[in-house]
């Protein structure tokens, strides 16, 4: 019969009072166990010990960390876990490494109080699969379950760790193997299909023991085997993406089994790695992977071919398709605000960001669309693929091309944290002129500032971000997407990254 995983919740408090209060509430909360760090208390006295029991009874897993498998202190390890074994804890966590010549006296001690062992491994720095196998192997047979966690450098890494995680549960080995860090999330969030028997949890947000860890209320949000819709952000970097807490937001409010990580993958196969992943149905692909990722995919829609760029994938049945919604994402914004036709616009840059605008623009019927360039060739290409629908001019020759009614600016210009420098003569702004910066962060760019200063209508990036990923979530799930709940998750992302 296939296994239940189940939910742990790490509390790593110096007090007992505090590890009661918050056990108790994890367990209010959903949570099957809570694994109490003995490690990280203060002055625990035998008294203390029997309160956590009496407390946690057989939710409870106490864990005495030793220094050199990421404990907080040294201290009578053999005697507090031998305690909490004879005191009606559910499990006891012991260390291969450092316990081996003890495992039978614990095992012993833990049969008498009907506590089961968990025998664990924690390899802080990348091992070979080899060295990981051989050691899940002998913690499974030296406990009732066997555990290791490993430093996890890479996705690939990670989806080498299912593969191994997936042999064990065909082999019905009892096991947990956790991929820790932050590019080893995927080997948490699909613990179940892989067979693991215990998800170690944080209670909340901000708190955790190990970079990675899911927080309870994440993980009730997609518990249960299968029909999981596991999507993410793939790109280099992706850590300052603000799509994360917004995706996660429109699932949480939907109801829906989803669940949105960053996937920051280095290389073009590392990306076909994560594609070719059974349990992942669909991703956002950034820079610099939006072309790159065309020649993995079966199919693209008419945008994607259009932009010559993919922004997001629809995986079924191994099929994979791709799509680009920043068009999309543009046009909702742009209609947003109501401006009628477009007469005469100018664009900014002439990468896929501008592509999607012009097509769009040129959609909706504007009458003449200026494209510009820091690389005045580029823009000229762009001009001639986009079939007589814009025309390149020189940077220089802007003031003069004017005057527009939009400027779109598709340049990273003005992105918080990089050099900045004005693309655009001042003039090109006065009231009637309503300038789009597709830059979100800040959410009021320094080109924003300016134009406003001159009478202009201003809009930064984050509705055009909010629109094009509502779209992706449509995608992905075939449900309409709760774009209040997501623009107001993505402002608030931004705040925060901003600090
Ligand atoms: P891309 O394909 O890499 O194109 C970048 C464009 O910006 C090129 O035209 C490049 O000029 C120009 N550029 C880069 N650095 C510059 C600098 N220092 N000075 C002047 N021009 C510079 O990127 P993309 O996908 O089009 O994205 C462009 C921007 O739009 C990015 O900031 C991206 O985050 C943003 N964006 C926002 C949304 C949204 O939803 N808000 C959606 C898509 C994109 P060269 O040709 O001379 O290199």
């Amino acid at each position: 019969m296939a296994t239940r995983t189940r939910s742990c919740v790490v509390i790593a408090a110096s007090r007992v009072r505090e590890v009661v209060a918050r056990g108790r509430s994890a367990l209010r909360r959903g949570a099957d166990l809570v694994e109490v760090r003995l490690d990280f208390l203060r002055g625990l006295t035998p008294p203390g010990l029997d309160r956590l029991a009496a407390a946690l009874g057989r939710h409870g897993v106490a864990t005495f960390r030793s220094p050199s498998q990421g404990g907080q202190r040294r201290g009578r390890r053999m005697e507090w876990l031998r305690r909490a074994a004879g005191s009606g804890f559910g499990f006891i966590d012991c260390e291969w490494a450092t316990d081996r010549g003890d495992l039978s006296s614990l095992r012993s001690a833990a049969r008498a109080g009907r506590t089961r062992l968990i025998v664990s491994h924690h390899f802080s720095q990348p091992s070979s699969i080899a060295s990981i196998r051989s050691m899940l192997t002998r913690c499974c047979e030296a406990g009732d379950i066997g555990k290791v966690a490993v430093a996890t450098p890479t996705v690939a890494w990670a989806l080498k760790l299912l593969s191994l995680a997936r042999a064990f549960a065909r082999e019905r080995k009892k096991f947990v193997l956790i991929g820790v860090g932050e590019h080893g999330v995927i080997t948490r969030a699909l613990a179940e299909e892989i067979g693991c028997e215990i998800q170690y949890l944080r209670p909340e947000r901000s708190e955790g023991v190990a970079p990675g860890q899911l927080t309870l209320s994440e993980w009730s949000r997609i518990r249960g085997r299968g029909g999981k819709i596991l999507t993410g952000l793939i790109g280099r970097p992706v850590g300052h993406s603000v799509s994360v807490a917004m995706q996660n937001a429109a699932f949480e409010a939907t109801g829906l089994r989803g669940l949105y990580l960053p996937f920051e993958v280095k290389s073009r196969r590392e990306m076909a790695a994560l594609l070719d992943e059974p349990l992942v149905r669909g991703v956002n692909v950034t820079m610099p992977f939006k072309e790159l990722v065309i020649p993995l995919l079966d199919r693209c829609d008419a945008a994607a071919v259009e932009a010559g760029a993919v922004n997001t994938v629809a995986i079924r049945r191994g099929r994979k398709v791709g799509y680009n919604t920043d068009g999309v994402g543009f046009r909702r914004a742009l209609d947003s605000l109501r401006l009628g036709r477009v007469e005469r616009a100018l664009i900014v840059g002439a990468g896929g960001a501008a592509r999607a605008v012009i097509a769009q623009l040129s959609r909706g019927g504007a009458r003449e669309i200026l494209v510009t360039n820091r690389t005045p060739s580029r823009a000229r290409r762009l001009a001639r693929r986009a079939d007589g629908r814009a025309k390149a001019i020189p940077l220089s020759a802007v003031s003069a091309g004017g005057p527009f009614d939009l400027v779109v600016n598709c340049t990273p210009m003005g992105t918080q944290g990089r050099p900045y420098r004005e693309l655009l003569p001042l003039r090109v702004f006065r009231s009637g002129v309503t300038l789009i910066d597709l830059v979100y962060n800040p959410s009021v760019t320094r080109t924003m500032e300016r134009a406003a200063r001159r009478g202009a209508r201003t809009m930064g990036g984050l509705e055009m971000l909010v629109q094009q990923g509502a779209r992706s979530f449509e995608i992905w799930t075939g449900r309409d997407a709760p774009i209040r709940v997501m623009r107001n998750a993505a402002r608030r992302a931004l705040r925060e990254a901003v600090g």
